[in-house]
């Protein structure tokens, strides 16, 4: 949808529109089901015009009404599953990776995160019956940790082209957190051009860690990963991709409490991805991981091995 529709909003001018479209409110959806409070902050203006502008977008956004199950069930056919490389794996996720939703693996260091990514970079490229999504693949890289020559080393185990592979996936270094939301911007634009099905955000939060320090800065940080994450739910929706993002564990035990099992993010992302899964390494190279919250999965374990040739059984 146009800044033009936003516009034609009543209460809103350009300026902002142009407030809104950069926080990530791009449709007129989006306005419609947000609060007066949050809207308020976001563009700057006083609350009760925040009130007006939502409900003149609920009006202009044909707001859904109810769907009955088998239309629904309907809709759940077009959810890819995406191989992670060891079927243990797949079988605790529900077949693999969701396509239409946000996995978050959160874990301590070598705990596998970044070993993952680039197998299911691999995979993604895959055509449906080798357990990818036939299509490109995207990784917003924010440690540095992308490394192409895994990626050969990957496919190359598995007699795959690497070349071929390798065109499929693009990279996108972010040197700090606005630089990762201003990628997720341009991938929603790549996202037009190029069937890319699956999204990595290596790692969601690092930046954010780093950025905002201290408690006044976690509500504002807060916000920003909303917006982040809602930018990258719009990509899964738009693309049918997949979004998988990974997150450390706190390692300051008296800042979240101690619990050292715990991702950073908070609630915002807890309720934003739809898979959370929990990595710890075990003996050698094993490594298991411990689906934490599911909609329709019940909690378990699965072990799988991260080898020169990537994920395995
Ligand atoms: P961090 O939180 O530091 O980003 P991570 O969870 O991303 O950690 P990974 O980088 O995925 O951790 O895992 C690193 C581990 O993967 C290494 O300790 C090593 O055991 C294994 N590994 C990395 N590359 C290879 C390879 N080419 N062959 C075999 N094992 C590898
Ligand atoms: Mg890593």
């Amino acid at each position: 949808m146009s800044e033009n529709e936003i516009e034609k909003l009543p209460g809103v001018g350009p300026a902002t529109a142009e407030k809104l479209m950069d926080s990530g409110y791009t449709d007129l959806m989006a306005i419609a089901v947000e609060s007066p409070r949050v809207l308020s902050d976001v563009a700057e203006i006083g609350e009760t015009n925040a009130g007006k502008i939502i409900q003149a977008a609920k009006k202009a956004a044909e707001i859904g009404g109810f769907e009955t199950g088998t239309e629904l069930l309907e809709k759940r056919k077009n959810v890819g599953k995406l191989n992670t490389g060891a079927k243990s794996f797949n079988d605790l996720l529900g077949g693999g990776i969701e396509t239409g939703s946000i996995t978050e693996f959160f874990g301590e260091f070598g705990s596998g995160k970044t070993q993952i990514a680039h197998q299911i970079l691999v995979n993604a490229t895959r055509p449906e019956e080798d357990g990818g999504l036939d299509g490109e693949a995207m990784i917003i890289d924010t440690e540095n940790c992308f490394r192409p020559g895994r990626i050969s080393e990957i496919a190359e185990a598995r007699d795959l082209d690497p070349q071929e592979i390798l065109d499929k996936i693009h990279v996108g270094r972010a040197f700090n957190s606005h630089h990762q939301m201003l990628l997720a911007e341009r991938a929603l634009e790549l996202g037009k051009e190029k069937a890319i099905r699956l999204l990595v955000v290596d790692s969601l939060t690092s930046h954010f860690r780093a950025e905002y320090v201290g408690r006044g800065a976690l509500a504002e940080r807060q916000q920003t990963l909303n917006k982040h994450l809602h930018k990258l739910l719009r990509f899964a929706d738009r693309n049918n991709a997949a979004i998988v993002v990974t997150n450390q564990v706190t390692a300051n035990p008296d800042q979240f409490f101690g619990d050292p099992t715990k991702p950073i993010g908070g609630h915002i992302l807890g309720h934003t991805a739809t898979f959370r899964v929990y990595l710890r390494k075990s003996k050698g190279d094993k490594r298991i991981a411990r689906l934490m919250d599911s909609p329709n999965m019940p909690e378990g374990e699965a072990v799988f091995r991260v080898e020169e040739a990537g994920i395995t059984e």
